[in-house]
């Protein structure tokens, strides 16, 4: 599940996982995309200790994870996510990032404001004490910087006391994001020569406070009150009687640089009941000062064109991640629910034996990037190099497909108009006569174009690079997002993916808008008795994503 292009599907509980390492997938930085990057310049690098138990404690690393979007952690961050073995992380931290946490890693959620932490101070200090003790290596994920109100120093301390070796990476503050997201100039030459962070409620006292209002009020510059929504009401009431003027602008801003930021313009004297009204919950920030003046109406964060839209993206990992992505860097709030795992073949032989003649087929043809992935990894893990392809030319089902080959420094010979097996075959035909073709697919591929080829006068084997299995545990939140009719689309990528969601979900499937990505999807949607509404020209993620665009521009 994505939240902001994030999967929340871990988060408030405690969750062991277990199985094998993440993909070594190529992977090209795109600086609009969150997926998991892989990071190969010459950063020092986060070592997964072997120490024996009780003997050489490992590194904890008290990383800051940023405000919210998950682009906005740091590249030494996502390192040490790369090498832990424990991740500890607070509840404000999107789960996107738990992505670049190796699939053996233990990841740990903190607990919520409002529910109560699943682990106290002292039991997240226990944990992190033996878990480091034990030679794991631990990463204690914090929202925002790890220094800024993150009691993060309580944890350090222990550390040092303990003699466990740790390390501190920062992040961006949510405070400070606020000018980024919300175009809000913290300083400003005119207006304001200094900016103060400061806790609307303090731990220390009901009674006495560390603030003085009375120099808080007189601050020459940008105040930005955290953890100030309960407190509104005394704060905002303090400043005023200490002579700041009632006058002075507002702006409230809830998850902040999250797909579902909020900002609200008030007063210092209309705060409180502002808050209430709205009601405003955390986690919020006020900004209080005359810059808030200068933000415009719209920041370029809320004018992305899907911005307050939901979307559920289901389908392969593959799909769904660029899926997501795109989405998310529109601005959507996406939510993925994995309606078919990839998974190896059943069995590899046939794939070996393949591989090993590779130069005696005229066509390799491929009819999904899983299958370029699969069959490559194949090759590649048992030694060879593209130079067993040979003479062999290359065919792709789409331009998905082409790109993906394109990551192996692959050029497709030959691509259909139409990104399906009919049109690769009738593209093919011409060549088929007395042609040998290896057609590298899924455990439930079609069987469409091997027939045609064959038809053709063409001697065809198939071979299974990759199964697909379907998913059989519905998503809780899933669900609720569906329930909660609050999902403006369901995207839906494939035949096999609009079967697999009816099983999983149902009518509550009949809450959101159906995108489909291609016409043999629509027909497996309807033969399920689900009307798509829209449906992508182009049967590829990106068609998808413009259709879904065109909606709602129409829509403005
Ligand atoms: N270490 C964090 C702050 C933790 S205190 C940081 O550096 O950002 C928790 C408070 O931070 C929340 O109550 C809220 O006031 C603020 N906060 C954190 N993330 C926020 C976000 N995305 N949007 C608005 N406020 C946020």
């Amino acid at each position: 599940m994505i939240h902001a292009a994030a999967s929340h599907r871990r988060d408030m509980k405690i969750t062991h996982r277990m199985g094998g390492q993440a993909e070594p997938l190529p992977f090209f930085w795109n600086p609009s995309t969150v997926s998991t990057v892989s990071l190969s310049f010459p950063l020092e690098p986060v070592q997964r200790m072997t120490a024996r138990p009780g003997v050489t404690p490992a590194t904890v690393y008290l990383v800051g994870a940023g405000p919210g979007d998950p682009g906005l952690i740091t590249l030494r961050g996502v390192e040490c996510l790369h090498g832990a073995d424990l991740v500890l992380y607070d509840y404000l931290v999107n789960s996107a990032l738990l992505e670049h946490v190796c699939d053996t890693a233990e990841l740990v959620c903190l607990g919520h404001h409002s529910t109560g932490r699943a682990l106290c101070s002292g039991e997240i200090i226990a944990r992190m004490l033996d878990a480091a003790r034990s030679g794991k290596t631990v990463v204690r994920l914090k929202g925002g910087d790890p220094s800024v109100f993150g009691r993060g120093v309580d944890e350090i301390e222990a550390l040092r006391d303990a003699g466990i070796p740790y390390e501190i990476v920062p992040g961006i503050t949510a405070g400070l994001a606020v000018g980024a997201y919300c175009e809000i100039p913290l300083t400003h030459h005119e207006d304001a020569s200094a900016v103060a962070l400061i806790a609307g409620q303090e731990r220390r006292a009901k009674t006495a406070s560390w603030l003085d209002y009375g120099l808080l009020a007189e601050f020459p510059g940008t105040l930005v009150f955290y953890m100030g929504v309960r407190k509104v009401e005394q704060w905002s009431r303090s400043l005023i009687e200490h002579g700041k003027p009632p006058e002075t602008p507002v702006a409230i801003v809830r998850w902040c640089t999250g797909a579902r930021q909020q900002m609200v313009r008030c007063t210092l004297a209309t705060a409180a009941e502002v808050v209430a009204q709205q009601a405003v919950r955390p986690p919020a920030l006020f900004v209080v000062g005359k810059v808030v003046d200068r933000a415009p109406q719209i920041s370029w964060f809320a004018a992305r064109p899907l911005f307050n839209c939901r979307v559920l993206v289901a389908g392969s990992p593959g799909t769904s991640a660029k899926l997501r992505d795109r989405l998310a860097s529109l601005g959507a709030e996406v939510t993925t629910q994995p309606a078919i795992r990839i998974t190896d073949p059943a069995d590899f032989a046939p794939v070996d034996a393949a591989l090993g003649e590779l130069d005696r087929y005229d066509w390799l043809v491929f009819s999904s990037s899983n299958g370029v992935d699969y069959l490559f990894r194949r090759l590649f893990d048992r030694g060879g190099d593209v130079r067993r392809l040979g003479r062999v030319r290359l065919a792709a089902v789409g331009s998905g497909t082409a790109e993906r080959l394109s990551r192996y420094h692959l050029q497709a010979d030959l691509v259909p108009e139409q990104f399906n097996a009919e049109s690769l075959a009738q593209a093919l035909a011409g060549e088929a006569e007395g042609r040998r073709f290896l057609l590298a697919g899924a455990s439930r591929g079609r069987g469409v174009l091997a027939h045609e080829l064959r038809r053709a006068g063409a001697r065809v084997d198939q071979i299974v690079v990759y199964g697909s299995v379907d998913v059989q545990e519905p998503e809780a939140e899933v669900a609720a997002a569906l329930d909660s009719g609050k999902l403006n689309w369901i995207a839906v990528t494939s035949p096999a993916t609009a079967r697999s969601l009816v099983r999983l979900y149902g009518d509550a499937l009949r809450h959101a808008r159906l995108a489909s990505i291609s016409p043999l999807t629509s027909a497996a949607l309807r033969d399920l008795g689900f009307e798509p509404a829209a449906e992508a020209s182009e049967h590829t993620a990106a068609g998808l994503v413009e259709v879904i665009l065109s909606a709602a521009e129409a829509n403005g």
